[in-house]
């Protein structure tokens, strides 16, 4: 079976599927029972189409059938039966744990062995067959192919996207890509568990937004816990009902005086504040346009907001975004026009020119709103972001940020003006019709505010930190621009070689952002490389040596942009992927 063979499963994992060659079937005195889903220790979980199973159950005279192989297993005793699931095969199934009554006999442990512990990684057993564990890294595809489907059932794009995601796991790109599981708090050091070795291994890790460290703050943690024992976990009601109570609203006042605005709004998260704020002012008649990088909710409130129009101006080229303003003001001089940049790009780690924005703004009658993202806490000698770096205060009509950044948790906010922040609270539909941020977190992020207000000395280690690592990285003769922002991108080219050049940095101990198409175009794939206060001098070292390492390995080191572009066509020529990427 090849990875293309792979792709064409229609299933999430070959093992649900009946008479396939890769199903592990259970019989329970010679009748079939179901699928081997998962196995653990002392017990393993089906998936079966028998409605009739019952906790507290025995099955005995178990057998599995697996690739060909047939053998007994001691008696079970179900445990815990699932939610009946609709399985992307039509099949109606329910979930059985059964745990067995000795100690497993060798066939078990044969099997759990194929297994590997797969609770977080499903797919191990197809590893563990030849063919298709030494597998070539996957046709690279563009994501948004999937979005479409050629038949009317939705359902099918997802069984064509679980093909393609079955073969990355075989390569075990996924295992170190994505979704892998940390063991310990998001750090300037981590710990992951490996579901093949079955351990937890240790990471430098350089893909953190917690620039200063203040999740972990003991003063945050202290008023969180606090908060936790007045108010509950959760404030499980709108703003405008009864969702704000005491933290909310000293929260807001906080940050207003952060930035030396009247008034803010918060919301459950920074996705939620943008597309909130971009679609209550922008009216179907209005026009709003954004830098090319801004992140996914900018882009997304404005495609919802005006759906039929450009929506994009070249990345930073603030004379194209004024040529587009005068434009749609002389094409419709009644429509508003809302100008969107991220004051720092999350994924290039480039810095917005505000002085140029509020110009083209002034000259064109638009208003401007800047997502300070990963601005906020970090840019400016007292961590107020851009209006502090280019001192121009109050630059910026509708100030937009997260707490998911330099505050160290979750949720959003706008600034403005008072009327502009209570128009807010009535038509941002993120904010009206969605829960409140729960008390505690709000108490929580007040005094992070209040920590990076009060103390620079994380912001100074921060960016200490980036001052060395930017240069060494660069001494080594890796490609990266000069930092702007904690956020250094290392540019790769190619994607497949980026995902390669990720995971040979992820076998030697150190986790970095993989950013490809479509977060960047094609053919532009960057590591990213967060850096935070917390880093030690060694962590940044060790850095650099996976860097240079890695460098070698693949010939990467001493070349320019278009120097890694060739050089990433030949890799993916040498390994016989196609050029599909969109
Ligand atoms: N804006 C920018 C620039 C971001 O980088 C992000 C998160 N990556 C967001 C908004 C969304 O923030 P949140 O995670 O709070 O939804």
């Amino acid at each position: 079976m090849t990875p293309t063979e792979l792709r064409d499963y229609r299933s999430r994992d070959a093992r649900f599927v009946p008479e396939h060659p890769m199903s592990v079937s259970v019989r329970v005195e010679g009748s079939l029972l179901g699928w081997v889903e998962n196995i653990s220790t002392r017990g393993m979980l089906l998936a079966s189409e028998a409605q009739d199973i019952r906790v507290g159950e025995v099955l005995s005279e178990l057998s599995v059938g697996w690739h060909g192989r047939n053998s007994s297993l001691p008696d079970a005793t179900v445990v815990r039966l699932g939610r009946q699931a609709e399985a992307p095969g039509q099949l109606r199934l329910i979930h059985v744990a059964c745990s067995f009554e000795e100690e497993p006999n060798e066939a078990f442990t044969d099997l759990r062995d194929a297994f590997r512990q797969s609770s977080y990684v499903t797919h191990e057993l197809l590893k563990s067959v030849p063919g298709i564990g030494d597998s070539e890294p996957p046709r690279e595809q563009d994501l948004r192919e999937f979005e479409h489907s050629d038949t009317s059932r939705l359902l099918d794009k997802c069984a064509k996207f679980g093909g393609y995601m079955e073969s990355l796991r075989a390569t075990g790109l996924y295992q170190s890509l994505y979704r892998v599981t940390l063991t310990t708090p998001l750090d300037h050091r981590v710990s992951i568990y490996n579901p093949v070795t079955q351990r937890e291994e240790d990471f430098v890790c350089f893909d953190s937004n917690s620039y200063l460290g203040l999740h972990i703050h003991p003063r945050v943690i202290e008023v969180t816990q606090k908060a936790v024992g007045e108010f509950g976990y959760g404030t499980p009601s709108a703003q405008l009902l009864s969702g704000t109570n005491r933290h909310l609203r000293e929260l807001e006042e906080t940050i207003s005086r952060f930035h030396g605005r009247e008034s803010t709004i918060v919301l459950s998260s920074g996705y939620a504040a943008n597309v909130g704020a971009i679609t209550a002012l922008v009216g179907r008649h209005d026009f709003a346009v954004a830098d090319q990088y801004s992140h996914t909710s900018v882009h997304d409130g404005c495609a919802w907001a005006n759906p039929k129009q450009l929506r994009t101006y070249p990345h930073k080229d603030s004379d194209a975004l004024r040529e587009i303003l005068e434009r749609v003001a002389s094409a419709k001089p009644q429509a508003g026009k809302l100008v969107v940049s991220d004051g720092v790009f999350s994924m290039h780690g480039s810095v917005a020119d505000l002085p140029a924005l509020r110009e083209a703004c002034d000259a064109t009658g638009s208003t401007l709103m800047i997502d300070e993202a990963h601005s906020t806490g970090v840019l400016g000698p007292t961590g107020r972001g851009l209006e502090e770096v280019f001192d121009c205060e109050g630059a910026i009509d509708v100030l937009v940020g997260t707490f998911s950044k330099a505050p160290g948790t979750a949720g959003g906010y706008v600034s403005g003006d008072e009327e502009l922040i209570t128009y807010l609270r009535f038509f941002a539909n993120s904010a009206m019709f969605s829960a409140s941020l729960p008390a505690a977190l709000c108490a929580g992020v007040n005094e992070a505010f209040k920590i990076m207000a009060e103390d620079s000395e994380p912001r100074e280690r921060l960016w200490s930190n980036v001052k060395w690592l930017a240069p060494a990285i660069e001494d080594a003769g890796l490609s990266i621009p000069s930092p702007e922002s904690p956020i250094l991108t290392v540019f790769i080219g190619d994607t497949s070689l980026l995902w390669q050049v990720s995971r040979e940095l992820y076998d030697r101990g150190v986790k970095c952002g993989n950013v490809c198409y479509p977060a960047v175009p094609p053919g532009e794939g960057i590591l990213r490389i967060s850096v935070n206060a917390r880093h030690s001098r060694r962590d940044l070292e060790r850095c650099v040596e996976a860097l240079v390492e890695v460098g070698q390995k693949y010939d990467l080191l001493g070349r320019d942009m278009a120097d890694l572009q060739a050089l990433g066509e030949r890799y993916r020529q040498e390994k016989g992927l196609s050029q599909a990427m969109g």
